[in-house]
């Protein structure tokens, strides 16, 4: 199938479940109804010239013109770029030149972003670009309305010109390591990821999936948004960007079934003063990905939040995303020390970085990954494609990782956040765990810097809890005494109020390793 074909299916099957609903606006849509905006914006597309595998980007917050766009693009054949709203303009134009941009849909502004600011600035630099469509202006409805006299029969011409190989999204990686990268993906890499993410999460029309995570990033619009419409369930954005308390409004107000979110979004919403007054009754499930959970919080997840089938991912976007998962009967355990075992249809397998041989049961290793979800490649960068896809199709995916007898895997951290001190090899996630459970610590990191004599130190940054600030590298030191290696023991302590982080909400340790430096100079 196609994305437009598989809504279609959807939209036959149920037209009057409810398809979305937008908080900040109060706007909802049927299935019925959504489709049919879909296909405005669609013919609007067509009577624009938009031709089978042009790139139409989009830069905004989420929005309810983000997953029309999703799907308008899917339905006319083009080629979706997700732009980070975090962006600046010089990275924007980056984006933009790199991919061959033609249309670019562009909220106005948004908090302190002023993105109607930032395009004209480098509109010069983008010679490609023919044009730009403001979000929540004349723009919109102008691109809308230009379809008006277009005849279903065009579009329904164009959907059947349509593969499901054809390459249908350029999502950009987070940028967690490094500058991002554009993995291309296809209809088949995305949907297929999608659907079988819904099928694991048991997703029927009566759910309701509250969806705080960006739809610029595939946790919004593969696990969060095709996840849902290829079930028939509901998708609710509880704010443009993530709000805690609107997110458990959202959540109670909408009787939400699902709830997805990073760890640190969890750790937010469980930290609200008022916590307890939402009534989250109804959630059954969710997604937590992107990042390893804390055990403690895995927990107040389940008994505090209802979440009581919470499936944790694990994936990245040049795999569609989801590669293991755990399933909904899986026990506390495997939901807290693994991120679940394959997903059908894929394989996995963990090898030995150097050798490239699988390494035995439990031995760590490269996780590497192989099927329908491991995308097209990097755009128009046919090296940097080389170096992650293998001549088998083996995707190596830059993490270390074990997986036991049963298949269920572990991650144990980034090939490139290994810190190697005086020889010895340390995963700095082991050495979190372990600070987490420390009385006056409510979040921390553990980062590698240059050390003369060892090679690498651990630094650790910490957020302290009220009354703990005054934490310092001889209390760290005294609480792992005796527990830890002394080799594992951070060296320096640096206490802070947040920690740098990316927009899907990751924790960018490349940028804390490098002001770690400057510290410490
Ligand atoms: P970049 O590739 O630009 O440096 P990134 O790898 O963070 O950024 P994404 O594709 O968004 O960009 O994230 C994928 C990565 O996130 C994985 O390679 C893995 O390191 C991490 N990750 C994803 N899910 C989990 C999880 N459940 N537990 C631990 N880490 C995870
Ligand atoms: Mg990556």
């Amino acid at each position: 199938d196609t994305i437009g074909a598989n809504l279609e299916r959807t939209v036959a099957t149920y037209p009057q479940a409810e398809a979305m609903v937008d908080l900040p606006s109060g706007r909802r849509w049927t299935y019925e109804q959504f489709n049919a905006d879909v296909d405005a914006l669609a013919k609007g597309l067509l009577a624009d010239g938009v031709a089978k595998g042009d790139r139409i980007g989009i830069w905004s917050v989420n929005c309810p013109e983000w997953t029309l766009l999703q799907y308008a693009t899917a339905k006319v054949g083009a080629i979706l770029v997700n732009v980070n709203p975090a962006y600046r303009s010089h990275e924007l134009a980056y984006v933009v030149n790199q991919s061959g941009m033609r249309l670019l849909v562009s909220a106005t502004r948004h908090k302190s972003s002023d993105y109607r600011k930032m395009v004209e600035e480098v509109r010069g630099e983008c010679s490609g670009l023919r044009d730009v469509v403001y979000l929540d202006g004349p723009d919109w409805d102008e691109l809308v309305a230009r379809g008006a006299d277009v005849p279903d029969a065009d579009l329904a011409a164009r959907q059947s010109e349509l593969d499901a190989q054809d390459p249908i999204n350029i999502q950009y990686t987070s940028g967690t390591t490094g500058f991002p990268k554009g993995a291309t993906l296809s209809h088949r890499n995305i949907l297929n990821n999608g659907y079988f993410v819904g099928e694991l999460c048991g997703y029927t029309h009566e759910d309701r999936i509250c969806i705080p995570v960006p739809f610029y990033h595939c946790f919004g619009m593969v696990m969060g948004n095709l996840a849902a419409t290829s079930h028939g369930a509901c998708m609710i954005i509880p704010a443009p960007s993530f709000e805690p308390a609107a997110t458990m409004r959202a959540v109670q107000d909408e009787r939400a079934t699902s709830l997805y979110g990073v760890p640190t979004m969890f750790i937010a919403e469980l930290a609200l003063p008022d916590f307890a007054d939402y009534d989250v009754s109804s959630l059954r499930t969710g997604i937590m990905a992107g990042s390893p959970c804390p055990v403690e919080v895995m927990k107040q997840v389940v008994s505090q939040m209802h979440m009581r089938e919470v499936a944790i991912c694990y994936g990245m976007t040049e795999t569609s995303p989801v590669s293991t998962m755990t399933r909904r009967d899986d026990d506390l355990r495997r939901r807290t020390e693994t991120v679940g075992r394959v997903m059908p249809h894929l394989e996995v397998k963990i090898v030995d970085p150097v050798t490239e041989q699988e390494t035995p049961r439990g031995v760590s290793g490269e996780l590497c990954t192989r099927g329908y979800s491991v995308m097209l490649g990097y755009w128009e960068s046919p090296e940097k494609t080389a170096e992650a896809i293998d001549a088998d199709g083996w995707m190596h995916t830059g993490d270390l990782a074990t997986m036991d007898d049963d298949g269920y895997c572990a991650i144990v951290g980034r090939i490139k956040d290994m810190v190697i001190r005086g020889g010895e090899n340390i995963y700095p996630r082991e050495i979190e765990e372990f600070l987490y459970s420390h009385p006056g610590i409510s979040d921390v990191q553990v980062v590698g810097v240059p050390d003369v004599k060892y090679g690498e130190e651990l630094m650790a940054w910490i957020i302290a809890k009220p009354g703990s600030e005054g934490l310092d590298a001889d209390d760290i030191r005294e609480f792992c005494s005796g527990k830890l290696a002394h080799y594992k023991i951070p060296r320096y302590v640096h206490v802070v109020d947040s920690f740098p982080m990316t927009v899907t909400g990751k924790i960018r340790k490349v940028q804390m390793r490098a002001e770690g430096i400057e510290i410490l100079s």
